[in-house]
């Protein structure tokens, strides 16, 4: 039989720990929170790539934070402000905001087999940057890259055709000591993956004035990357 007094202590420790775990929960949601226009201000774009090395980071050691994503949905409802922006392959093994360990409303993403850019991307990435705020553009290829074989095959299929002779400049500027150039050779290819990446942080600088302005002023910093799809790991270009 347990003392009226000693149950009452015993409720009160219950409520003040129930209190003491409401707070911790709510102190992880709030880590966790959607970008608001002030934390985007605030993010510079050194910071916007520390970032991305974190997540990707927590998201290798298989410590991805804990997120309600319905929250987030309802943070960004009437409005966006993510840091960074991605050029990335359009293929299935690389889920951008798993693998930075993003939330919703963190990551503008432009996805196209090859990872390049044209007109269409460059003007999606100024909107991402000069009107919408991101902070940081990363380019980033992958290992295994089906679209890349191919440009090195010179594979041939509709419409494809055509999007694959955006890597042919990586394929043609890859040099050296290559035998055979075609996909089975995984070094070349591997090559040619990282002309790929290294070409179209070139042929954003060329093409879109408003994005050289903007990383010429320190506004925001473009970096290339490459993901390994055998490990999950980002290596960034700097
Ligand atoms: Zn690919």
């Amino acid at each position: 039989m347990i003392p009226n007094n000693t149950k009452s202590l015993l409720l009160a420790l219950a409520i003040a720990l129930t209190g003491f775990l409401a707070s911790a929960a709510v102190h992880a949601d709030t880590a966790s929170a959607a970008l608001t226009r002030k934390a985007q201000a605030a993010i510079t774009p050194a910071k916007a790539l520390e970032m991305l090395k974190q997540g990707n980071g927590r998201f290798v050691s298989g410590k991805n934070m804990a997120r309600d994503f319905l929250a987030q949905v309802k943070q960004t409802a009437n409005g966006q402000f993510p840091f960074a922006a991605v050029v990335s392959c359009l293929d299935s093994r690389i889920p951008l905001a798993i693998v930075f360990d993003r939330g919703i409303g963190d990551l503008f993403v432009a996805r196209v087999a090859g990872n390049f850019v044209n007109d269409d991307i460059l003007g999606s990435l100024e909107f991402a940057t000069k009107l919408a705020g991101a902070k940081l553009i990363l380019v980033m290829g992958h290992t295994e890259c089906g679209a890349v074989k191919g440009a090195c095959d010179a594979a041939q299929l509709g419409l494809l055709t055509a999007t694959l002779a955006n890597i042919n400049p990586a394929v043609r500027a890859v040099q050296g000591d290559h035998t055979p150039r075609n996909s089975r050779n995984p070094k070349f290819v591997q090559a040619v993956a990282e002309m790929n990446v290294k070409l179209t942080m070139q042929t954003l600088r060329d093409r879109s004035v408003v994005l050289r302005e903007m990383i010429d002023k320190g506004q925001i910093d473009l970096i290339g990357a490459m993901y390994d799809v055998s490990s999950g790991k980002v290596s960034f270009y700097e």
